[in-house]
């Protein structure tokens, strides 16, 4: 099996809800609709929106993003 597996945690305590993890991937990230904080749609997106999730962590304002891309093929964390 191919391909890498995508992680991503967001922190909400941290967020501040500027919105612009949303415009940067509405697919992985919402914001709710009373407080704006952040709502994480997809916890493992899928490879071709890594660069959009890629550019949410390097602005979300309140470093409240982050990612991990592991290789399938490595099997580094296999049990
Ligand atoms: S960019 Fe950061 S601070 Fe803004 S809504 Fe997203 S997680 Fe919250």
């Amino acid at each position: 099996m191919s391909g890498r597996r995508i992680t991503v945690v967001v922190d909400k305590t941290r967020c501040m809800g500027s919105g612009h993890c949303l415009y940067a991937e509405p697919a992985v990230f919402d914001q709710d609709d009373h407080d704006g904080i952040v709502i994480l749609l997809d916890e493992h997106p899928p490879e071709e929106l890594l660069a959009n999730v890629r550019h949410a962590v390097h602005t979300c304002p309140a470093q409240a993003i982050a990612v991990t891309v592991e290789d399938a093929e490595d099997g580094l964390d296999a049990p």
